[in-house]
């Protein structure tokens, strides 16, 4: 892994009137700023700001009781910008220049593209031409997600970024490889030899993975319905949790090394076909109900902006299988959708019974050994291990023991954005995602998109864990969904 640490940097940040930029960016480099990390930014989107009120903007997102405000504020400039006009680039260059030389920024540049996709390329290509990433330091450019809507348009949204920047230089986010716990997958993996030992078709009997939310499509609405959960979800985030899960050992700690593991998950991932599809895929999409919490949720169908026939899948369950050897018929289950009845990212690990256990079978109240990856909102693990109960009956009863990433530590734990910005400010791209990790998972999924109209549209109810088909798909194969765990 490249570590420059803390070489100073100008961050011209497009789309910094957005709500990506407001939410989620200006905190997250608040808090570099505060862990010393030198930069200044320029901000650049279509909207009229001076440096002043572009500054207020950006103070109205941040911790007000922080008094290191004033002194990060002052290195925000700004410069109204349209992607598509060359004019406004050649005043950019000016702009950057001077910035660069009050700050001694040596040259170094950050791209970071918090724009629609479709302006990543034109931005870019005019980049270039106005001379701005012809630099004497670095230069890297970070893209938001989505990559593409397909393979062939990330390809072509790939070959405009590489007239311009290296491969090296592209850091394509996704933000849950900034997770706490989807970076500790590795360490629980790698670092411990009682679960990597046993990390295989031999002892694991399958492997589900959970990504639900409560929430519907707000204000996202004509994208979503575009897109649906597969692309929003499957595409991306479930397979990046499932190639963790997955992958090998890498030989060395190192940013290619790993990578290369995680792509070789992706290719020995099974394609689906549309003989085998109806056996492998559920998709699915809401209907009318009523959330745990009393709350009366309308049908898709009548969401504000959702065509009334609309056959987007707002629920996608599937069955995945890593045709390799150490994962030889371990069924890997996803399931992942919107107005489910709880918000939560977990892996469950379930571990195969011991084939004869006396204990298993004289004592039906034993459950097989879980290791529960818990990703958002709790963050932590458990191990779900049978023990005697204590006392003179000594039935066998399933215990959890827990590890839990408390609330008071929480506060010191960098958030996502602020992980993965950290990682380019200091050039490590390894949570980042090469592009043929990309190209290979749009090929699976264009795939199943290419097969999947052959099987019908599915319904569940809001508020519930979808439709029954999905606990049918594992009920087949003689298991079940584990139910979603809240830590204490
Ligand atoms: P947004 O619509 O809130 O903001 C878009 C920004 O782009 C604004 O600053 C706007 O002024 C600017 N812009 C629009 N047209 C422009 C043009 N022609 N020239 C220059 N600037 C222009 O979008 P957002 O939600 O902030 O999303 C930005 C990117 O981040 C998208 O790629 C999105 O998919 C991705 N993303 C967003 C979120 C999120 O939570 N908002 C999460 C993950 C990924």
């Amino acid at each position: 892994m490249v570590d420059t640490e803390r070489e100073p940097v100008l961050i011209l940040m497009f789309g910094a009137t957005g709500d990506l930029a407001c939410r989620k960016l200006y905190p997250a480099l608040f808090e570099l700023y505060k862990k010393n990390h030198e930069f200044a930014v320029i901000g650049l989107a279509r909207r009229q700001h001076t440096h002043e009120s572009y500054r207020s903007m950006i103070d109205r997102t941040l911790d007000q009781n922080s008094e290191q405000r004033r002194d990060f504020l002052e290195r925000f400039y700004y410069q109204p910008l349209d992607v598509g006009q060359p004019y406004h680039f050649a005043l950019l260059k000016n702009i950057a220049e001077q910035i660069d030389t009050k700050y001694n920024l040596h040259g170094n540049r950050i791209f970071y593209l918090s724009l629609a996709p479709r302006f990543f390329g034109s931005a870019a290509e005019n980049l270039k031409k106005a001379g701005i990433t012809e630099t004497q330091g670095w230069k890297r450019a970070v893209i938001e997600k989505p990559f593409g809507h397909d393979l062939a348009s990330a390809k072509e949204l790939n070959e405009q970024l590489l007239r311009v920047f290296d491969e090296s230089e592209v850091y394509r986010i996704d933000h849950y490889l900034g997770k706490e716990m989807v970076q500790n997958i590795e360490a629980l993996r790698f670092a411990n030899p009682i679960f990597e030992s046993i990390w295989d078709h031999r002892h694991i009997a399958n492997v589900q993975i959970t990504l639900s939310e409560t929430l519907g499509v707000g204000d996202r609405a004509s994208y979503y319905d575009q897109t649906g959960a597969l692309l929003d979800m499957v595409q991306n985030h479930i397979l990046q949790l499932l190639i963790l899960t997955a992958m090998e050992p890498p030989s060395r700690f190192d940013t290619e090394d790993i990578r290369q593991e995680k792509v070789k998950v992706l290719k020995a991932i099974r394609t689906m076909s549309r003989d085998t599809i109806a056996n492998e895929l559920i998709r699915a999409q809401y209907k009318a109900g009523v959330m745990p919490d009393g709350t009366r949720i309308t049908g898709y169908h009548n969401e504000n902006n959702i065509d009334t026939d609309s056959k987007t899948e707002t629920f996608v369950a599937a069955r995945f299988f890593v045709d390799n050897y150490r994962w030889s018929g371990v069924p890997f289950y996803i399931r992942t959708g919107k107005r489910m009845a709880a918000k939560s990212t977990e892996i469950v690990i379930q571990f195969k019974d011991i084939t004869q256990n006396p204990f298993f079978c004289q004592l039906h109240k034993a459950g097989p050994n879980l290791l529960v990856i818990h990703i958002q909102p709790d963050e932590g693990l458990s191990l779900k291990l049978n023990v005697k109960e204590f006392g003179e009956a000594g039935d066998t009863i399933p215990i959890s023991m827990n590890f839990s990433n408390h609330h008071d530590s929480k506060s010191s734990t960098p958030d996502a954005y602020e992980r993965l910005i950290g990682d380019c400010l200091r050039g490590d791209s390894t949570n980042f995602t090469r592009w043929d990790e990309v190209a290979y998972s749009w090929t699976l999924t264009d795939s199943i998109v290419a097969a999947w109209n052959d099987i019908p549209l599915d319904y569940y109810e809001a508020g519930t864990m979808g439709p029954s088909s999905s606990d049918e798909l594992l009920a087949r194969d003689g298991f079940c969904w584990w139910p979603l765990t809240k830590m204490e």
